[in-house]
C-alpha cells in the first residue's frame, strides 16, 4: 500500500536504536542532504525523507504507533503538518541553540505549511511564486529603521460577481456531498484505535459550493488580479542583503503563498563610510590648524559634534565619538563614529603667505 521506505532504514538504524543514536544519525544525514549544502537534485527529497523519519522516531508516541502499525499507523493519525509541528522541540534538540534560524531556513513556515527553497513539505496544494521587491535606503534609515509601504500584485475580489464566483443574478448552491464543509471525513478502525481522515470534497473541489453559471470575468474563482497594500518594518542596523518575508509572495488558493524577498541596498553616503555598526568620517584640516590646534564642529548622523584638534596633531589622527555610530543589528547599543584628520598641504599660496612660511622655515631650521 505504501511505497514509503522504512524509517529505520532511511536513517540507517536498527529497530532497537536509542534516542541518542537516532538523534546523532539524523544530525549527520540532515547536514549531508541539506539543500543549501548539497546541490544534487535528489537532496531535497532525501532531506525531507530523513527529517520525516526523525520527526516520527524521536517522538515516543509516534514511534510506538510506527513500530506497531508501520506507516499506516502514523499517516492515519497525523497529517504531515502534525508530524513536523509536533516535533519542533526535537529539531531544537538536534541543532542546538541556533535552532530557530536553522528551523526557519529549513522549514520556513508560512500559510500553515513547511517548506524550504521552492520545496513543499508534503501537504496543501501548489506554492505561489516568490516575489522580489528592491529598495534603497540611506544610512539615516539604518540608524532609525524604516517603515516601508508598498503595493504588491495580489488577488482581490472580483468586481463583477463581488467574490461569489457566480454570474450576476445567479448564485452558487451548497454542495450536497459535503454539506458545504468542503471536506469529507472518513473513519476506519484498526486494532483499538479509530483513525479519522479528513480529505477535500471531490465534488466541489473543497469549495463547499457548486457554481452552475460561473462569472465570466473571473471564471468562477471570485478573484481578479489587483494590488494590495503591504507595510513592513526595516529594523535599525540592517545591512544590504536579501531578506525573506514568509507568505507575502504570490498567493495560491488552496496552497501556500510564495515569499516576498526584499532586497535592501544601503546607499553610499556623501560623508560617511560604514563598517558594520561603525562609521568613518574624514575631516580636512590645514597644516596650520594641525600645528596650532583648533576647535571643530563635525557632522554626525543626527547632527553635529564639537571636537578639539589638539596642537601638534599628526596626519591621519583618529578621534572616536563613542556611541555615534549605527545600532547593532539585533542587539542593544550602537557603534562608534571615527573622525580622521586629513591634513591638507596648500598647493597654491600667495607671495605674502610664502614670505611668512619662509620666515617660519628659517626659525625652524635654526632651531635644529
Ligand atoms: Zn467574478
Ligand atoms: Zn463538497
Amino acid at each position: 500500500m505504501s511505497t514509503k521506505r522504512d524509517y529505520y532504514e532511511v536513517l540507517g538504524l536498527q529497530k532497537n536504536s536509542s534516542q541518542d543514536e537516532i538523534k546523532s544519525q539524523y544530525r549527520k544525514l540532515a547536514l549531508k542532504f541539506h539543500p543549501d549544502r548539497n546541490k544534487s537534485p535528489d537532496a531535497a527529497e532525501h532531506f525531507k525523507e530523513v527529517s520525516e523519519a526523525y520527526a516520527v522516531l524521536s517522538d515516543a508516541e509516534k514511534r510506538k504507533l510506527y513500530d506497531s502499525y508501520g506507516h499506516a499507523g502514523v499517516d492515519g493519525r497525523y497529517s504531515t503538518e502534525d508530524i513536523f509541528q509536533g516535533s519542533k522541540v526535537n529539531f531544537e534538540d538536534v541543532f542546538g541553540s541556533g535552532f530557530e534560524s536553522i528551523f526557519e531556513n529549513l522549514f520556513g513556515r508560512g500559510g500553515g505549511g513547511f517548506r524550504f527553497g521552492g520545496f513543499d513539505f508534503g501537504f496543501g496544494g501548489e506554492r505561489g511564486a516568490d516575489m522580489v521587491y528592491d529598495t534603497e535606503i540611506t544610512l539615516e534609515d539604518v540608524l532609525k529603521g524604516k517603515q516601508e509601504e508598498i503595493e504588491l500584485p495580489s488577488d482581490i475580489q472580483c468586481e463583477v460577481c463581488k467574490g461569489t464566483g457566480a454570474s450576476p443574478g445567479t448564485s452558487a448552491r451548497t454542495c450536497s456531498v459535503c454539506n458545504g464543509h468542503g471536506q469529507v471525513r472518513t473513519s476506519r478502525s484498526s486494532g483499538f484505535s479509530t483513525f479519522v481522515t479528513v480529505q477535500p470534497c471531490n465534488t466541489c473541489r473543497g469549495q463547499g459550493k457548486i457554481i452552475e453559471r460561473p462569472c465570466s470575468k473571473c471564471k468562477g474563482s471570485g478573484k481578479q488580479k489587483g494590488m494590495r497594500h503591504f507595510s513592513f518594518e526595516i529594523p535599525p542596523g540592517i545591512e544590504s542583503g536579501e531578506y525573506r518575508i514568509k507568505g507575502q509572495g504570490e498567493p495560491m488558493s488552496n496552497g501556500l503563498s510564495g515569499d516576498l524577498i526584499v532586497r535592501i541596498k544601503v546607499m553610499p553616503h556623501g560623508k560617511f563610510k560604514r563598517d558594520g555598526a561603525d562609521i568613518f568620517y574624514d575631516e580636512n584640516i590645514s597644516m596650520i590648524d594641525a600645528t596650532l590646534g583648533k576647535k571643530l564642529t563635525v557632522p554626525t548622523l543626527e547632527g553635529t559634534e564639537k571636537i578639539d584638534v589638539e596642537a601638534g596633531s599628526q596626519p591621519n589622527t583618529i578621534i572616536k565619538l563613542k556611541g555615534k555610530g549605527l545600532p547593532h543589528q539585533g542587539s542593544r547599543g550602537r557603534g562608534d563614529q571615527y573622525v580622521r584628520f586629513v591634513v591638507n598641504i596648500p598647493k597654491k599660496i600667495d607671495k605674502h603667505q610664502r614670505k611668512l612660511l619662509e620666515e617660519l622655515q628659517d626659525t625652524m631650521n635654526s632651531g635644529e
